[in-house]
């Protein structure tokens, strides 16, 4: 039986005997709202890990005033059937004043290149949320592995720098981006799409296929990448892209030609809501 711990106490208190029993921690943060992508890394952390904890908090300091942070999907008890089924230990679901108890006043901030480009300057304050949640979620946690995965790009590689920074004793480990049959990535957010922009957010995947596509076949021109990918995506009205950029996949420097590891990042507003994905090539 999975248990849910809520405190802080709590879950150190039951990481403590997992580890006292010579078991190794694996540890899957998410918001919630529990989808097949999650469920993926909480399969993976279950095949390498001898005890599985997933969070589930909902991080306010990671949404700008007036975005979904109060609307965002919130179901524990179906997510906990379904975090434990995928072969969880242990679910962390926290109170907000758990994490950031009253009075606090610690953030912590990677800065530079990596926050400096795609999500960074859309989302102003919003990586700092996410390594800020992620500091303490490991801290408490004090796991020996971390899944994450490859649908946030730019998070996993702000993640990995905090993690190398701030000497946190544990392993990112990146997981690929899990998509509906139609392609398009899984997130949470999918849910507020109307069915006719559900079907029309798949052109997003179409278009970053057809650029890995014409890589495969030999294309390395950014530009060249970039307007395949356009081509496909600008078919459809109802998809407004924020940004569509070629970089570098561990610094995120712009390219101009794809003569190493290279990351094709998108984010788009598919009606009102905002949607990101991103292939490797
Ligand atoms: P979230 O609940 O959206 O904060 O996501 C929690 C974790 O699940 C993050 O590491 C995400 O990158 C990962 N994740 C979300 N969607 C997917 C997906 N479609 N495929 C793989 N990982 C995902």
């Amino acid at each position: 039986m999975t248990g849910i711990a809520k405190t802080v106490a709590q879950v150190r208190e039951l990481i403590a005997k997992a580890r006292a029993d010579g078991k190794s921690i694996g540890f899957v943060p998410t918001m919630g709202a529990l989808h097949e992508g999650h469920l993926t890394l909480i399969r993976r952390a279950r095949a390498e890990c001898g005890h599985v904890v997933a969070s589930i908090f909902v991080n306010p300091t990671q949404f700008a005033p007036g975005a979904d942070f109060e609307k965002y999907p919130r179901d524990l008890s179906s997510d906990a059937a379904k975090a434990q089924a995928a072969g969880a230990d242990l679910i962390f679901a926290p109170a907000v004043e758990e994490i950031y108890p009253p009075g606090d006043n610690t953030f912590v901030e990677v800065t530079g290149q990596l926050v400096d480009c795609l999500c960074g300057p859309h989302r102003p304050g919003h990586f700092r949320g996410v390594t800020t949640v992620c500091a303490r979620l490991f801290n408490i946690v004090q796991a020996d592995r971390a899944y994450f995965g490859e649908k946030d790009y730019q998070q996993l590689l702000v993640i990995k720098q905090m993690v190398r920074d701030l000497r946190f004793p544990l392993e990112i480990v990146p997981v690929p981006t899990v998509r509906e049959p139609d392609g398009l990535a899984m997130s949470s957010r999918n849910a507020y799409l109307s069915p006719e922009e559900r079907k029309a957010a798949a052109v997003l995947s179409r278009g970053l296929f057809a650029a890995r596509d014409r890589f495969a076949a030999g294309e390395r021109d950014a530009g060249a990448l970039i307007a395949a990918a356009k081509r496909v995506i600008e078919t459809e009205p109802q998809v407004k892209l924020q940004y569509l950029e070629l970089r570098d996949a561990e610094t995120l420097e712009e390219l101009k030609r794809v003569d190493r590891r290279a990351v094709l990042a998108l984010a788009a507003f598919v009606g009102q809501t905002r949607l990101i994905d991103n292939v490797i090539l």
